[in-house]
């Protein structure tokens, strides 16, 4: 049984005094965590305060990035063991805006990967349609497999905190979500390709979610699909009201 996960990837959106009331609106009105799991990601900046608003409710508070060093001469960047410090669950690795504006590989995201499961945090990993999927004869086949880089030596025992996340790159703030079927497409290749690189059973608990344009209005449609355990929502998360009409798809 694979809980549902509904999350909100902020991006670079609300000031610190909108983020907290965000929190405080949200927090007593939240399914149980063993219902719907339910997440945040937002700046660095907000993040402890965030987390200090929410302790008493099932929301949980993930970062959108991460280094992969723990400390050291790398200025600018947020150590992934601080953010576990403060109390950080998940940490989004590899949207495809890092990817685009930011340059990274998936090398540097397997790095990521590592560090944050070193952390004991959970990654969600960003998989963008970029990473090239073909239908062939009605199958879809990577044409690079951003899936098996991303997941480079994480044990079968770490898969369980693993979540992945499907977004295609075209539906991303564009208004244009993909449509159930093809959602399903991509979220069921990456099962398989998880099958084949640990087993059908650990594929079968992954968490693989999609973003892009996600809305109240086709949340419920996305959440039918049997591969779809969640989303990852960007503007239709950014005011508390949307955020939880997310929730109530069922
Ligand atoms: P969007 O963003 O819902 O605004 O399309 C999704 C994401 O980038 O995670």
């Amino acid at each position: 049984m694979r809980i549902p996960f509904i999350a909100g990837n902020w991006k670079m959106n609300l000031t610190l005094s909108e983020a907290e009331n965000f929190v405080k609106i949200v927090s007593g009105r939240l399914p149980d965590a063993d219902q719907i799991e339910t997440a945040i990601a937002a700046s660095p900046l907000f993040l402890p305060s965030m987390i200090k608003l929410s302790k008493d409710s099932p929301l949980k508070i993930a970062a959108q990035n991460c280094f992969y060093k723990d400390n050291g001469a790398y200025t600018g960047e947020v150590s992934p063991m601080t953010l576990k410090d403060i109390g950080v669950s998940y940490v989004i690795l590899g949207h495809s805006e890092r990817r685009r504006y930011f340059h990274e590989t998936n090398k540097m995201i397997n790095l990521k990967v590592l560090s944050v499961l070193k952390n004991g945090m959970s990654p969600i990993i960003g998989c963008d349609e970029k990473m090239s999927k073909i239908k062939s004869n009605h199958h879809m086949k990577w044409l690079d497999n951003p899936v098996s880089e991303a997941l480079r030596g994480v044990s079968a025992e770490d898969m369980s905190k693993v979540l992945i996340a499907y977004e295609p790159s075209w539906a991303i703030g564009t208004g244009r979500a993909a449509s159930k079927e093809e959602a399903e497409d991509g979220c069921s290749l990456i099962r398989t390709t998880i099958s084949e690189l640990y087993s059908p059973q650990i594929a079968d608990q992954v968490r693989i979610l999609y973003g892009g344009s996600v809305s109240d209005k086709n949340v419920a449609n996305l959440m039918q699909c049997h591969d779809i355990d969640g989303v990852l929502a960007g503007k239709a998360s950014l005011q508390p009201e949307k955020f939880l009409k997310l929730l109530n798809y069922q």
